[in-house]
């Protein structure tokens, strides 16, 4: 370890030193046993959160009441005690949280048998549930009785589906059974959390199979959309690192009777309902044949990019390359009103009216006449335009 996670290392050297037991556990060391490498290593200790504040000058206090300091070194790591989550009463987090004597009480709490294993700092690992073997057997299976663990916290079902989506790996048979049984219990964890937990779906390797588990499992029952429509069309899915591309993808798929509704039903962001607006839109606009000079105007190189790539994958109908998207953008004489020669004031005074809606209309007009080369980006030809357009 001390030379694959130097800081981790010397974290649990530190606390052993000091009389304390310290493991990387979690997703870090299910990475490791993968051979891939891991995103981020926690550890756990039987340190109290004051113990390890006190063993470290840099430490910031994050979720203190869960356990949990954050410990500064060349890097920052995540040192939590070991506990267990007491009692459920709303199927979606720990009434309390109870710190626990041994490393194997902490590893009992976790999700899945590959979530559940235990490094120390000699490689040595710990692995009560039998991780490794279901890692080589590429299954996703619960801690302990499947039925109870969901029960406690239905996130996990949902986190399943995810995990199957990002290692291609298949729900072991009694998980599979005990989520089809408590699907409707994802009805109590906040739309916000399962949301991150779509996008992670979206943005995985394998994303047909885990929308496949996501409506197979029944999960998707619970929420809005027809989930089971077209999943083979997203194996060509890229969200070309912009999560709001994933709502368009969604949306696109789903052609809702209202888009509000099915994006309000997620609770996305303004911002991300604008952008799948625009996506749409220049869809819409696609399927119809061609864009126009004033669509190349009006969208974004990236909302085109996107659009034309999804139309392609999902309509099937040909549509333009990147590069021919890029160069025909260019070839718009402006990219932006403000860069018109003429304000609205020359044209106030050439009319001699005052501000009104009549002045928007006609500066869109004049866009439009620019954009479509009717007309240069020249006060002259402006003007001559003006008097012409102004007199009826
Ligand atoms: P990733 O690589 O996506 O970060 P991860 O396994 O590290 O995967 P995290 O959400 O960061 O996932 O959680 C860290 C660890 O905490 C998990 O490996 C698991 O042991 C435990 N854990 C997280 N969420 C839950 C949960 N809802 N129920 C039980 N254990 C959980
Ligand atoms: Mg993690």
């Amino acid at each position: 370890m001390k030379n694959r996670w130097p800081t981790a290392y010397q974290v649990i050297e530190t606390l052993e030193h000091a009389g304390f037991e310290a493991y990387v556990v979690g997703g870090a060391v299910r990475d490791f046993i993968r051979s891939v490498d891991a995103n981020d290593v926690d550890i756990t200790t039987n340190a109290t959160p004051m113990d390890v504040k006190r063993l470290f000058s840099r430490t910031f206090d994050v979720g203190i009441e869960h356990g949990t300091v954050i410990v500064v070194l060349q890097d920052t790591i995540e040192v939590t005690t070991f506990r267990s989550e007491a009692t459920y009463s709303d199927f979606r987090r720990p009434d309390q949280v109870t710190f626990v004597s041994s490393l194997r009480e902490d590893l009992e709490r976790r999700d899945f048998t590959m979530n559940a294993m235990a490094l120390t700092k000699e490689d040595e690992l710990i692995d009560y549930f039998d991780g490794k073997s279901d890692i080589a057997n590429y299954l996703i299976r619960a801690v302990g009785e499947p039925n109870e663990r969901f029960g406690e916290d239905a996130l996990r079902m949902l986190r399943a589906v995810r995990f199957s989506a990002q290692l291609g790996y298949t729900l072991h048979q009694e998980t599979m059974e005990a989520i089809q049984a408590l699907h409707h219990l994802i009805g109590h964890v906040s739309i916000e959390r399962v949301k991150v937990e779509i996008e992670k779906i979206w943005a995985s390797k394998h994303v047909a199979k885990g929308l496949e588990l996501f409506v197979s499992s029944k999960l998707a029952d619970n929420f809005s959309g027809d989930w089971s429509r077209s999943i083979s069309k997203w194996k060509e899915f890229t969200n070309f690192g912009l999560t709001a591309n994933g709502w368009a993808f969604f949306a696109l798929i789903q052609q809702p009777p209202n888009i509000n509704t099915l994006l309000n039903h997620y609770k996305c962001s303004n911002a991300e309902k604008n952008h799948v607006k625009q996506i749409m839109l220049a869809v819409e606009k696609l399927e119809k044949g061609y864009w126009s000079n004033d669509d190349f105007y009006q969208f974004s190189e990236e909302v085109l990019i996107t659009a034309s790539c999804y139309s392609a994958i999902i309509n099937e109908v040909s549509s333009y390359s990147a590069e021919k998207i890029i160069q025909l953008k260019k070839a718009i004489p402006i990219s932006s009103s403000r860069q018109i020669v003429v304000n609205g004031n020359d044209l106030m005074e050439w009319s001699g009216q005052k501000r009104g809606p009549w002045l928007k209309e006609l500066i869109h007009k004049l866009t439009s006449a620019i954009v479509n080369r009717e007309i240069q980006n020249d006060r002259l030809q402006i003007k001559e335009w003006f008097l012409r357009e102004y007199k009826h």
